[in-house]
């Protein structure tokens, strides 16, 4: 692995207990408990905050950690969700699928989230947790050796006893020693902007529910996510490569879409590509990957937030008491949460597989007369609610990766 370059700044004045790198959800929240655990923490963010960010709809399951971080969504500029619509425009299919329908126990809500402020609320929770936050501080290149974890940022040389990676698709170590595996089965491409001042009418009918909406075009999907106030998000995912214009054609060519947008100002566009992939080796000898870092799957089920927060505070579970102990640098430290996340990126993995492959969206999203314990369980399973042994929905997709077929089952 690449150390760091010599004479590129003074090396800083002591060694951290942990370095975080990216102050997106994964490396604040990571951040924010090390800190209220009593670690001492550097974050080095290469923006500067607020900042646009793709990645608005949240899921009930980060609604407790929210809690614990003490950011309070209801009480700031946030649309409160209450589940996700799918609909086809070519055959007029259309579901609902409210969280408060779920299995008992899960949060009947969760919240869409303009990324600029919810990260920076993020950021601020990490701050007044008593972690060191820097802003427009790039990282450049990480060397982990035995003894200790040295970091070359623009404003020097910085060490610590660990290094949690929550670089988002930056993917920092994986990509510093080619560790990243793309997964080509998944959405391959996007393209997104948000419309400021839609029609009131408009704004009232999506803020009703809050619900965000999965749309189904002949060759993808779209997102409608009801941000604060008069705006909202939309974008287009495609499994090849999109240009920005598409965008604008596809969501002048579908009656819903056009109607939303009419009479909206429409904000810079932004695209991204090749999303999907695994970090092979997102944890060993004095390090994690966390969030992005570690694995993006696909925006489909709005899971990546999720993962992020919730990675990050399995792994500080493990984590900070190491660092007490001085046992961070043991190399299977993060085995157990690699084996608690492995079972939520399982769940996603596979319903998103029969997202892209199978007739999963009409033969159990749009089923008429679903079986309601697989519907409240598969409500469940979308609202990130996945480590529990009561969901014959969740149950049914274990069974089906190992062969059965699951739309099957459901057929109408
Ligand atoms: C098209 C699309 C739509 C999506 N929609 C949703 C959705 O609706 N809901 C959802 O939950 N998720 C969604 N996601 C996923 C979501 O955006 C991510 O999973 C989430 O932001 C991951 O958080 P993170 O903290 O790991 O990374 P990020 O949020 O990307 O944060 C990483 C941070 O690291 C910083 N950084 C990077 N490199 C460096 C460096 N070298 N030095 C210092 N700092 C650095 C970056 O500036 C950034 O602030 C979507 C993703 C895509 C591609």
């Amino acid at each position: 692995m690449a150390g760091p370059r010599r004479g590129a700044g003074n090396v800083s004045r002591a060694r951290r207990d942990v370095i975080v790198v990216g102050g997106g959800p994964a490396g604040s929240t990571a951040a924010a408990l090390l800190a209220e655990a009593g670690h001492d923490v550097l974050l080095l963010e290469r923006e500067r905050f607020p900042r646009f960010h793709v990645g608005e709809s949240l899921l009930p399951i980060d609604i407790p950690l929210l809690e614990r971080l003490g950011v309070r969504l209801a009480e700031g500029p946030y649309r409160y969700k209450r589940g996700a619509d799918f609909l086809d425009e070519q055959t007029g299919d259309f579901a609902r699928y409210n969280f408060a329908d779920g299995l008992d126990g899960t949060p009947d809500h969760a919240f869409q989230v303009e990324r600029s402020l919810f990260d920076a609320a993020l950021l601020d929770a990490a701050r007044t947790r008593g972690a060191d936050v820097r802003m427009a501080e790039p990282v450049r290149s990480v060397a982990v050796a035995p003894e200790v974890v040295r970091v070359e940022s623009a404003g020097g040389v910085h060490e610590a006893r660990y290094l949690v990676d929550a670089s988002g698709q930056s993917a920092l170590l994986a990509k510093q020693w080619g560790g990243v595996a793309p997964i080509p089965e998944f959405g391959r491409a996007a393209a997104f902007r948000h419309y400021r001042g839609v029609a009131p009418q408009v704004a009232d009918e999506l803020g009703r529910e809050g619900n965000i909406q999965v749309l189904m075009l002949p060759d993808g999907w779209a997102w409608v996510i009801p941000l604060h106030g008069d705006t909202v998000s939309i974008g287009v995912v495609r499994r090849r490569a999109l240009r920005p214009e598409e965008l604008d054609r596809e969501v002048a060519d579908s009656p819903h879409l056009s109607r939303i947008t009419a009479g909206a100002r429409p904000g810079d566009a932004h695209r991204i590509s090749n999303f999907s992939y695994r970090n092979t080796e997102p944890s060993g000898a004095r390090y994690c990957c966390v969030g992005d870092a570690a694995c993006f799957l696909d925006p489909v089920f709005s899971s990546g937030v999720a993962l992020a927060m919730l990675g990050a505070e399995t792994a500080v579970g493990l984590l900070s008491p190491a660092l007490a102990a001085r046992s961070e640098d043991e190399p299977s430290l993060m085995k157990p949460w690699r084996g608690h996340m492995d079972v939520i990126y399982r769940s996603f993995s596979a319903l998103i597989h029969r997202f892209y492959h199978t007739r999963m969206i009409d033969n159990l999203f749009f089923a008429e007369r679903p079986d309601p314990a697989i519907r409240r369980g598969l409500i469940t399973v979308l609202s990130g609610d996945v480590w529990r042994d009561d969901n014959p929905f969740q149950q049914l997709l274990e069974r089906s990766r190992r062969g059965e077929r699951l739309d099957r089952s459901q057929a109408r």
